[in-house]
């Protein structure tokens, strides 16, 4: 599909989703451009990287639930292939890794908080497995004793971010996809066939949808000596009605996060990381020990339903976005690029997409006669 002259697809946002939808339009043989004056500044530079379809299905949210184990099941191939087409030596290379996470309640309350989210989970069919105190501690020791009881989601799984988007950009570049070290301040300046819109929280200014940040603080600690940290499992852990996640690296970082708040400010709060450090090492008090090594703040890009925007524009329809994918981009990168490219081969928008168009946020299903709004 070649052309001479003309791209034939802009990308705006070279983040995972930006870069992963260029490299996968080059290796069908697309002429591709990727906007951004700084590639991998936004959500993704922040992010944990947690793989978890199953701790993060929610009630209500169907349809994101299914997208999300669709792109789960994506990732092994995604992640060799990435690792392969980067040079590296293999996935772990991207802190790829599939132990697994546990979830944990602190308090009696708290079990029960976390025991009505899995039963829910499990009645989806999705694989949780309830363990109780002795089962956990058998898995890790180092949680509290005090930890009352929790429940293992071994297809839960976990990637570092800032591995991931250095390799996308890698692979994009070595497939022949070209980078433009600049904003893009309206549609309208671009020249191509497709104009893909993948700038995360950006996508708002350009596209006029709702998406909006939603502030998360997050902190890095660094465990004694360089060793890897002495837990395996990514820890989500309800402690006092809160919620925080620890995810162990390979080398020696702990990332523990987020605050979820309504605002688009960048800073790091006295509070914020009170409250993460003390949910932290209320689940594993060895953490008091580590260094603390990086705070920071960053910004998911959120949608009204929670839901990523997929899909062409209606009035535009060779603009296609691909935004809004609020906590879960990383697990969405593979199956976003891999369905945003098939549109772009294709011109179809398939099926599995319906519920995460741009245009559910202007469709009226239903025009109310006047007697129903009097
Ligand atoms: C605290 C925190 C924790 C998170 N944890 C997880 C997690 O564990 N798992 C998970 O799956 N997700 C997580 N996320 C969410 C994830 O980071 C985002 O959903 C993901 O980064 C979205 O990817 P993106 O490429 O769409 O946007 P971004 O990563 O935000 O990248 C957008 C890119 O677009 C560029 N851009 C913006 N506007 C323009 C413009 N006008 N012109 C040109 N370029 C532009 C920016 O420079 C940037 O490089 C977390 C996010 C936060 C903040």
């Amino acid at each position: 599909m070649r052309t001479t002259g003309r791209t034939d697809v802009a990308v705006v946002g070279g983040g995972p989703i930006g870069l992963a939808i260029a490299w996968r339009a080059a290796q069908r043989g697309m002429r591709v451009l990727v906007h951004d004056p700084d590639p991998g500044s936004g959500a993704s530079g922040v992010a944990a990287g947690m793989l978890a379809p199953v701790a993060e299905a929610s009630f209500g949210e169907e349809a994101l639930t299914r997208l999300l184990l669709d792109s789960a099941a994506r990732w092994p191939r995604f992640a060799a292939e990435v690792a392969a087409a980067a040079g590296l030596t293999g996935v772990a290379d991207l802190g790829y890794r599939t132990e697994g996470t546990l979830v944990v309640g602190r308090t009696a309350d708290d079990l029960a908080q976390a025991r009505r989210l899995w039963t829910y989970q499990r009645g989806l069919g999705l694989p949780i497995t309830a363990l109780d105190a002795t089962g956990l501690h058998d898995r890790e020791p180092l949680l509290a004793p005090r930890v009352r009881g929790g429940a293992h989601a071994p297809d839960d799984h976990q990637v570092d971010p800032r591995r991931l988007v250095p390799a996308l950009r890698l692979a994009a570049l070595r497939s022949g996809v070209v980078l433009v070290s600049a904003a893009v301040r309206d549609l309208a300046e671009l020249d191509a066939g497709t104009v893909v819109v993948a700038a995360g929280c950006g996508a708002a200014a350009l596209t006029g949808l709702p998406i909006r940040p939603v502030k998360g603080q997050i902190l890095r600690l660094r465990a004694p000596g360089g060793e890897p940290p002495a837990f395996r499992h990514v820890i989500r852990g309800y402690n006092d009605g809160r919620t925080v996640y620890l995810v162990p690296r390979h080398d020696g970082e702990v990332v523990v996060g987020a605050t979820v708040e309504e605002r688009a400010d960048h800073t790091v709060t006295a509070g914020g990381v009170l409250e993460l450090l003390r949910d932290a090492t209320d689940l594993v008090p060895e953490l008091a020990e580590y260094e603390l090594a990086e705070t920071m703040a960053g910004h998911r890009p959120g949608t009204p339903d929670n839901a990523p925007v997929i899909g062409p524009l209606a009035d535009r329809p060779d603009v296609i976005v691909a935004s809004g994918h609020y906590r879960h981009g990383i697990l969405l990168t593979p199956v976003t690029a891999e369905r945003v490219v098939d549109l772009l081969t294709s011109g179809v928008v398939d099926p599995a997409l319906a519920p995460f168009t741009p245009d559910r946020f202007t469709r009226t299903e239903h025009a109310p006669s006047r007697e129903e709004i009097r």
